[in-house]
């Protein structure tokens, strides 16, 4: 039986409604999810559970956490009342408005005891977000003694010079700008897991793979299994590191998960893709296709098809918004 005794490093999905909808995005944020944040009562929960199993710090992401920071209070307060510590609190910079409302922002966010901010700099969120906005933001943290976590540098010379900062720029933009393979080296150079949107966005790019030999290949996913940079949602949900889409509840993930509750998770962790293949065709009438683009692209495909053809609200494959939303 699945059963996490100890935990590693975590992150809060405090929310996954976004202003973004970005290429690259794992857990399929944007404008249109539920605007829900997480309830203090569950943060409360969470963060005892989490202490209690060898976790004493947590980040915070999204969805943008920023976009209700009266929201995200609670949360921050909750982590304060239970001894965990913020790492930092990832962000688009799309909420920023003007200093003195960035000035009121950092000042309860310190308040909260948060000290630093991850703040998104890349191609992807700039097709959305003004570099203006961002640099701005960096700006003012510096004055109000906000920490800066800029991710990723890397990137900073390719913004500043795709064109006017005040403005949005589309990934061919930058394809014009630089060369005609900016995008898929954007990929590589990001260190993109392709999972979520972001397999969506870069799959035309991967070349067909008959089904047979991916089964053929299939071994368990250790993936699901890992106790590092794992996430827990607003809904509750245990989500896997670099596997979005998939979920245990957290509280049966530290009591024990029972494999009857949670058949696709299991199949995955113990067969791999194979299991979810049979588990599918065995129990849901799943039709195989003859190819596709790998394992997670079969994974994928055979997920979406028990959420949206199916209709099927299993408790593993969630928030059903993920598919809905992708
Ligand atoms: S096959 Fe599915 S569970 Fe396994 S690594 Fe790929 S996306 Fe994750």
């Amino acid at each position: 039986m699945i059963k996490f005794s100890r935990l590693g490093s975590c992150g809060i999905i405090t929310n996954y409604f976004c202003s973004s909808k970005c290429k690259h995005c794992m857990y399929a944020s944007s404008p249109k999810w539920p605007k829900d944040y997480m309830e203090a009562d569950l943060a409360d929960e969470v963060f005892k559970t989490l202490a209690g199993h060898g976790c004493g710090s947590v980040h915070i992401g999204g969805g943008e956490p920023l976009l209700r920071p009266d929201k995200l209070f609670p949360v921050l307060a909750a982590a304060a009342r239970n001894d965990i510590y913020i790492e930092y609190i990832e962000t688009n910079a799309s909420w920023y408005k003007d200093d003195e409302h960035a000035k009121e922002v950092i000042g309860k966010l310190k308040q909260h005891r948060v000290h630093t901010l991850l703040i998104s700099i890349d191609p992807y969120h700039n097709e959305y977000v003004p570099f203006r906005k961002v640099k701005q933001l960096i700006a003012a943290c510096r004055r109000y003694n906000m920490e800066v976590f800029p991710w990723q540098m890397e990137f900073w010379d390719d913004l500043a010079a795709v064109g006017d900062d005040a403005v949005v720029h589309s990934l061919d933009e930058y394809e014009e700008v630089f060369d005609e393979g900016y995008k898929l080296g954007l990929a590589r150079r990001y260190g993109l897991n392709l999972r979520g949107r972001a397999l969506q966005t870069y799959k035309h790019y991967l070349n067909d793979q008959p089904v047979r030999e991916i089964l053929d290949r299939s071994s368990p996913c250790r993936e699901l299994l890992g106790i590092h940079h794992f996430h827990i949602d607003l809904y509750g949900n245990f989500v896997p590191p670099a596997c979005s889409g998939l979920a245990l509840d957290f509280r049966d993930a530290v009591n024990g998960a029972a494999p009857e509750k949670y058949p696709v998770y299991y199949a995955l962790a113990t067969k791999g893709i194979k299991g979810l293949y049979e588990y599918a065709v065995e129990h849901h009438g799943y039709t195989p296709k003859d190819h596709c683009k790998g394992k997670c692209d079969l994974c994928y495909v055979i997920r979406e098809y028990l959420v949206m053809q199916r209709n099927l609200v299993l408790p593993d494959l969630q928030p059903t918004w993920h598919y809905m939303y992708m």
